[in-house]
């Protein structure tokens, strides 16, 4: 079982390497809204969120941006630095406040070389990732705003592992790429029939297995391709 206090990729570390990777992180607490950095900005830090959840956004152009990934305790951002290049792929901004470890991109290239085990856990969160970018765009492309809306407040009760979220429709528009009616409309619609409740930039998840069936298929089948390339168990949420 997960604690509050830990990020699944440092706890699946062996004893011994998880307190030396701790013990070269920072803690940090991360601010709703915070920017992390751009697209194709360098990389400096990479981050193991703890309570806090990261979006990861694709374009450079406020009105052309689009979410491709949100992360939490169950993943990392900075993975693709084990490729090469220190550049951050997508720009990055906290979605939900807490805290994190934080490791400067150099100390951390330098501990895979190391951690065995952290190099090899990271290499299956990577593909997972490439996996669920592909996902992502399948979704942006073919699925409703109303599922789409319940697959991401599903995506983030399960980071935040907490039923109630603190979100607008605004932010809510620029997360799906729809415009801000359409995110209202679906949001009227989940209420209307009894899934949610929101009120001044609260939203809280009512019935849950009821949210699941009006989400898209996509919300599945980033837990299945998770649990299958990360090889945990089904009782994780994620
Ligand atoms: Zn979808």
């Amino acid at each position: 079982m997960d604690s509050l206090a830990d990020n699944r990729l440092v706890a699946g570390l062996p004893a011994i390497d998880r307190r030396r990777f701790i013990g070269d992180c920072e803690f940090v607490d991360l601010r709703f809204g915070q920017d992390l950095g751009r697209a194709l900005s360098p990389m400096r830090h990479v981050y193991f969120p703890l309570t806090a959840i990261i979006s990861q956004f694709s374009g450079t152009r406020p009105k052309a941006m689009l979410e491709v990934g949100l992360i939490g305790y169950e993943g990392m951002c900075g993975a693709t630095a084990m490729l090469g290049p220190r550049l951050q792929p997508f720009g990055l901004l906290v979605q939900g406040e807490g805290s994190s470890l934080r490791m400067g991109t150099d100390g951390f290239l330098l501990k895979l070389l190391s951690m065995p085990a952290l190099d090899r856990s990271l290499r299956r969160y990577l593909l997972s990732n490439v996996l669920q970018l592909g996902q992502a765009t399948v979704c942006t492309r073919y699925h409703a705003v109303e599922p789409r809306l319940a697959r991401w407040l599903l995506m983030m009760s399960d980071r935040a592992r907490a039923p109630a979220l603190r979100l607008t429709h605004k932010f809510l528009s620029d997360m799906l790429g729809v415009r801000r009616e359409g995110v209202t409309e679906a949001a009227a619609a989940l209420q209307e029939r009894g899934l949610i409740h929101y009120s001044r930039g609260r939203i809280e998840l009512l019935d849950r297995a009821g949210l699941e069936r009006a989400a898209c298929d996509c919300y599945a089948a980033d837990i299945a391709t998770y649990r299958r390339v990360m090889r945990v168990g089904r009782q994780d949420a994620i």
